[in-house]
């Protein structure tokens, strides 16, 4: 619908970012942009399941999104975050990035066993980050119920690299 092209409208594509021959999708003219700010939480918002009790985002523009989502469900929030930020005992994974590699933490007492978990993040790329929250909600013992994000990059894979995960519940807006 015009809602979804006007979302689209307000992503910009950025060459040769952060390095030659990527296509960045710069969200910042969509945070800017009150409509479509609010349109795309109530999105996120409505692709949501039902009984969600935490809602997980990633640092830094997961956050963005993330957050908002959870006041919205009336959850809680979780961040993931690189090594070294967070001050309690955590769980930890490595991944390979699109651009390098890295680890997430969470914090090992942030979710109860059994917890019905939404992950919200700006981009699905290559399934990296999201394949590494999955691992670090596993390590935890809570149920990643769904992933939402904002838009998926197709020509990456990252939604078969997630099935290979074993997560099949993921949905795009864009
Ligand atoms: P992945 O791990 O799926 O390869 O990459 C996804 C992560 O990298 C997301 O957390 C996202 O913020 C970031 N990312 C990768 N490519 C892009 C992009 O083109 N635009 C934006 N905004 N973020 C990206």
């Amino acid at each position: 619908g015009s809602r979804l092209e006007m979302l689209a409208s307000l992503i910009r594509d950025v060459p040769d970012f952060p390095q030659p021959g990527v296509v960045f999708k710069d969200i910042t003219p969509l945070l800017a942009s009150a409509k479509g700010f609010q349109a795309s939480i109530d999105e996120l918002v409505a692709s949501a399941p039902a009984d969600i009790d935490v809602v997980v985002g990633m640092e830094a523009r997961g956050f963005i999104f993330a957050a908002p989502v959870a006041l919205a469900l009336g959850a809680g929030f979780v961040p993931v975050r690189k090594p070294g930020k967070l001050p309690g005992d955590v769980v930890s994974q490595g991944f390979d990035l699109e651009y390098g590699s890295t680890e997430l933490n969470m914090h090992r007492d942030a979710i109860v066993s059994g917890a019905r978990v939404l992950v919200v993040d700006d981009v699905l790329a290559t399934g990296g980050t999201i394949g590494a929250t999955a691992r670090l909600l596993e390590q935890l013992g809570a149920e990643l119920v769904h992933v939402s994000v904002l838009m998926e990059l197709e020509f990456l894979g990252g939604r078969a690299r997630l099935e290979s995960l074993g997560i099949r519940n993921c949905s795009a807006v864009l």
